[in-house]
C-alpha cells in the first residue's frame, strides 16, 4: 500500500527528540501557552522574517484573529478565492463580513489578479490570498492593488509553511499570514495549532489578548476575546519539527520533479511552479480528464489519492447563501473537476513515486 501521507514515519525519524520535548512539557507542567509556546514563536518568526509570530489552537482560529486585528466586520466584504478549504470562507463570516469570492488563475490554481479589482466594492476590507498546495499567490500584483485601494492583504500560508515570492517567505509578504500546524501540513503538530505572523506591533497586541480571553494581564479583560490558545505540547513538538522543515520541503521538491519528469507527456497534466514561486508542494496535484476512473484504478492498486477540493465554495451547500450557480466561476470548476492529488509526504521513496507514476501511465488515458 502506498499511502497518501505517513505521519508514523516521519514521528519514528525524529522520535528521540519529539518524545524528550513532550516529557519536558510535562515535567514543566505549563501546558497552554507557556515558555515552549514562546519560544516556539520566536523561531517560526525569525524563519518567516516577521516580526510577531503568535500561537494559536488552528489555522481557522489564525484566520479569525487576523480578520478581526484587522478591524474587518459586519457590513464588509473580503475578497478571496472560490477554491479553497472551506476554512478560509468560515473565518470570514465568524466575523460578521461578506465573502467575495472570485476565480482562480488555471495554471497556479491561485486567485486571478486580473479579476480582483472587477470584485472591489465601497464595502471591501480586505483580499485573503490563499497559497493553495503551497504556491504563493502572485502577490505584488494584490499588494499594489491593496496600497491603491487602502485594503488589508492577510495572507491563508496554512499550506505553504517556508514558501517564498520573489524570496520573500510565504506568510511575511501581506499585513498579516495565518497558518496552520494540523497533522497533515507541511508543519504539522501532534494536534491542532496554528499562528498569525505580522509585523504590525498593534496587530500583535490586539491577537496576543485576543487569543486568551482579551487579556491584557491576567483578569484585566480589554476586549471580548476566546480561548485560542495554543497547547504548551505543540508548541515544544513544533520546535522540535522546525528545524527539520528545509529538509523536508526540499525532500518534497525533489519528489515533485520525479513526478513531473516520470508524467511527462503522459495523459495527466503536471502541477507547473510559477516563475516568482518556492512551492513547497503540501498537495502534488494533477489534472486529469477522467478523473475518477484514475482514482478508482489507483485504489485498485493500493495507492491512495485524495481530491483538494471536489466542489468550490460557491456551489457548497453550506455556502448557498452567497447566491452563486455553476457557471459563475468557471475555471475553479474545471480544476474541481480535475484535480488529482498524488501521495506526497518527505519520506516518500523513489521506488514508490516510480509505481505511483507507472500506475498514472497505465490508466490515466
Ligand atoms: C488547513 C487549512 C485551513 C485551516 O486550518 P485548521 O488548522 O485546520 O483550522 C485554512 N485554510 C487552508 C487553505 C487550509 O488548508
Amino acid at each position: 500500500m502506498i499511502p497518501f501521507v505517513d505521519l508514523k514515519a516521519q514521528y519514528h525519524s525524529i522520535k528521540t527528540e519529539i518524545d524528550e520535548a513532550v516529557i519536558r512539557v510535562l515535567e514543566s507542567s505549563q501546558f497552554v501557552l507557556g515558555k515552549e509556546v514562546a519560544a516556539f514563536e520566536e523561531d517560526f518568526a525569525g524563519y518567516c522574517g516577521s516580526k510577531y509570530a503568535l500561537g494559536v489552537n488552528s489555522g481557522t482560529s489564525a484566520l479569525h484573529l487576523a480578520l478581526l486585528a484587522a478591524g474587518v466586520g459586519p457590513g464588509d466584504e473580503v475578497i478571496t478565492t472560490t477554491f479553497t478549504f472551506v476554512a478560509t470562507v468560515a473565518a470570514i463570516e465568524y466575523v460578521g463580513a461578506k465573502p467575495v469570492l472570485v476565480d482562480i488563475e488555471p495554471a497556479s490554481f491561485n486567485l486571478d489578479v486580473a479579476r480582483i479589482e472587477a470584485a472591489i466594492t465601497p464595502r471591501t476590507r480586505a483580499i485573503i490570498p490563499v497559497h493553495l498546495y503551497g504556491q504563493p499567490a502572485d502577490m505584488d500584483p494584490i499588494l499594489e492593488l491593496a496600497r491603491r485601494r487602502n485594503l488589508i492583504v492577510i495572507e491563508d500560508a496554512a499550506q505553504a509553511h517556508g514558501a517564498t515570492y520573489k524570496g520573500r517567505r510565504a506568510g511575511s509578504i501581506g499585513h498579516l499570514g495565518c497558518f496552520s500546524f494540523y497533522p497533515g501540513k507541511n508543519l504539522g503538530a501532534y494536534g491542532e495549532g496554528g499562528l498569525v505572523t505580522t509585523d504590525n506591533p498593534e496587530y500583535a497586541r490586539t491577537i496576543r489578548m485576543l487569543r486568551d480571553w482579551g487579556a491584557e494581564r491576567k483578569y484585566q479583560h480589554v476586549l471580548k476575546g476566546y480561548n485560542y490558545r495554543l497547547e504548551g505540547i505543540q508548541g515544544a513538538i513544533l520546535r522540535v519539527k522546525l528545524r527539520y522543515l528545509e529538509a523536508w520541503t526540499e525532500a518534497r521538491r525533489a519528489h515533485a520533479r520525479r513526478y513531473n519528469e516520470l508524467l511527462e507527456s503522459s495523459a495527466v497534466q503536471t502541477p507547473e511552479e510559477m516563475p516568482y514561486a518556492r512551492h513547497v508542494y503540501h498537495v502534488y496535484a494533477v489534472r486529469a480528464a477522467r478523473r475518477e476512473a484514475l482514482q478508482q484504478a489507483l485504489s485498485a492498486q493500493s495507492i491512495q489519492t485524495n481530491i483538494h477540493y471536489p466542489i468550490p465554495i460557491h456551489l457548497l451547500p453550506a455556502h448557498a447563501d452567497l447566491g452563486h450557480r455553476r457557471g459563475d466561476f468557471p475555471q475553479a470548476e474545471a480544476a474541481a473537476d480535475q484535480v488529482l492529488s498524488l501521495p506526497m509526504f518527505p519520506e516518500l521513496t523513489d521506488e514508490q513515486i516510480a509505481t505511483v507514476a507507472a500506475a498514472v501511465r497505465s490508466n490515466g488515458a
